[in-house]
């Protein structure tokens, strides 16, 4: 019997995943990637001698055993790249007070630093590591991404449910309020800005309890050689199994017949015809452009209309000539001046010292990056209105992050070698995630109880994978891929393989 062939579209995270599974399941594939390398968001760039990443922060279960290590070894990134432990998630600095907290994978150490410096929350402070111990020995196993929805059962919720009975009493009450309005209640300010930035504010708090006790059971890891490596190590096992990738191909249409997805157009008018589509790619584009928006049902409208978008960020980047051997590599930064960037005030940065990567710059040198929310509509705008003045205005943004820096390490502006902006415009030119949200949705309670179909109503052959039908995760958006695999196999009657 010849074999079935599928178009992916899009090389990112998702994509690859989904052309090494077809690929292990006799499926004939070909990936189409508008960029000139794999990975979407898990990027990274050269500036002179710096590696420049722009992606993934962490993973999950970087070690052997760990229940989705599996995963990146079937992907071939088990096995390519060195991971670190993450042993400090993060570090955060209020300038006005001048408090450091650090919030390490040491849950006693972190229990005491937290209530020293605010003994009125000492109750809530105790509770809240007390739900992080839980998650750490109880796991969070139930909630894995196993299966796609289109294959459960009506006992797989139960069977989730099950896997985590022991820490209901965590996913209900005050722990479902979102980090933001639980920080209300709490006393110390300061403390509320940490739960709420520990990930995001939308979070619900066990989510912030899960990622604590995560830490503490070692299940986070860095990645020494950076996002690109990463997403490239996958794109290697990907041709090794017979796959090819397309670069510099902009898809511009789904070809439909009768309802049917058939092929694919692209941008330079080429067209390729396949048994199978799969979409990768950003969410919007997929459904409203390629597909004219012609397959929808209320659901995805709402979701489409409703939801709110992960805000898109800046990035600055600077090549520095210095180490950092006392930096955790993420620290968040409360600043006592706020920064006026497009009509709004940041008050909050995000700072990463790539210090445990030497990937990313030579011995002595670091690759220090920081990184806040802004305004999609700002930046668009100026970039489409005013070349000239967009490029002053990164420019001048540089210059303010410097003297944030310089505040925190003495010397570092006549250090710097390197400068590098990245907008959300930036995002969107090389990856199309909608608006510049390299994060598609907002992870808020209703994102992560929804369960959201590959499929589109309607529409035969076709599916999606990635961050827009999983919500933004590296092992979420490998599992997609996974899943479709797991679907085309089922449709067939196929046992489903993985090598
Ligand atoms: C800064 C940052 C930090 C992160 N940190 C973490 C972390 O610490 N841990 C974690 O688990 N997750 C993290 N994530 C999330 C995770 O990296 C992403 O969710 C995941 O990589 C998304 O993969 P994807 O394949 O779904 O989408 P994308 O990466 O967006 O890939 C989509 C691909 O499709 C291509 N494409 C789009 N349109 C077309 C078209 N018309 N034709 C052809 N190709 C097209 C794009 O160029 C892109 O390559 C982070 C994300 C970001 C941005």
């Amino acid at each position: 019997m010849s074999k079935k062939s599928v178009l992916i579209i899009g090389a990112g995270l998702a994509g690859l995943a989904a052309g090494c599974y077809c690929q292990m399941n006799n499926y004939h594939t070909r990936i189409f990637e508008l960029h000139n390398k794999p990975g979407g968001v898990a990027t990274a760039w050269k500036r002179k001698d710096y590696i420049i990443d722009g992606g993934i922060h962490f993973i999950m279960d970087h070690k052997p055993g760990q229940p989705t290590y599996e995963l990146y070894r079937e992907l071939g990134a088990a096995q390519k790249n060195p991971f670190v432990d993450l042993n400090v998630y993060g570090r955060f600095y209020d300038q006005p007070t001048g408090k450091i907290i650090d919030i390490s994978g040491d849950l006693d150490r972190v229990d005491a630093d937290l209530k020293a410096l605010f003994p009125e929350d000492a109750r809530e402070i105790a509770s809240l590591l007390a739900g992080a111990r839980a998650m750490q020995r109880d796991g969070m196993d139930g909630m894995d991404y196993a299966r796609p929805p289109e294959l459960s059962d009506r006992w797989e919720g139960l069977r989730q449910l099950w896997g985590m009975r022991k820490l209901f009493r965590y996913f209900t009450g005050k722990y479902a309020k979102s980090a933001a309005k639980y920080a209300q209640d709490l006393h110390h300010p300061t403390l509320g800005q940490v739960i709420q930035y520990l990930f995001m504010p939308e979070v619900p708090v066990w989510f912030v309890m899960m990622i604590l006790g995560m830490c503490a059971e070692g299940r986070l890891g860095l990645l020494e050689s950076g996002s690109l490596d990463f997403a490239m190590s996958i794109e290697q096992r990907y041709q090794d199994l017979g796959g090819q990738v397309i670069y510099n191909a902009a898809v511009e249409e789904i070809l439909v017949e009768e309802n049917r997805a058939v092929g694919v157009r692209l941008a330079d008018g080429r067209e390729y015809r396949a048994d199978i589509i799969v979409s990768a790619a950003d969410g919007y584009s997929t459904i409203f452009k390629l597909l004219g928006g012609r397959y929808l049902n209320d659901k995805i409208k709402k979701r489409y209309t409703e939801w709110k978008l992960c805000s898109p960020s800046i990035m600055v980047s600077f090549g520095v000539a210095r180490e950092f051997p006392e930096t955790p590599p993420f620290n968040t930064i409360f600043l006592d001046r706020s920064l006026a960037v497009g009509g709004h005030n940041v008050d909050r940065v995000f700072l990463r010292i790539f210090n445990y990567s030497s990937k990313s710059a030579s011995p002595g040198k670091t690759v220090v990056q920081v990184e806040f929310e802004t305004e999609w509509d700002y930046w668009h705008n100026l970039r489409k209105e005013d070349h000239l003045l967009y490029k002053t205005e990164k420019e001048r943004i540089a210059g303010e992050v410097l003297n944030v820096l310089e505040k925190l390490y003495p010397g570092i502006s006549s250090q710097v070698e390197v400068t590098d902006v990245a907008t959300p415009y930036t995002t969107w030119r090389y990856t199309r995630n909608h608006q510049g949200a390299s994060m598609a949705w907002l992870y808020t309670p209703e994102l992560m109880t929804t369960v959201m179909e590959r499929t589109l109503p309607g529409l035969k052959n076709f599916y999606m994978a990635g961050q827009w039908v999983v919500g933004a995760s590296v092992p979420g958006c490998l599992y997609s891929g996974r899943h479709i695999t797991e679907i085309l196999c089922r449709r067939e009657g196929k046992q489903f393989q993985k090598c």
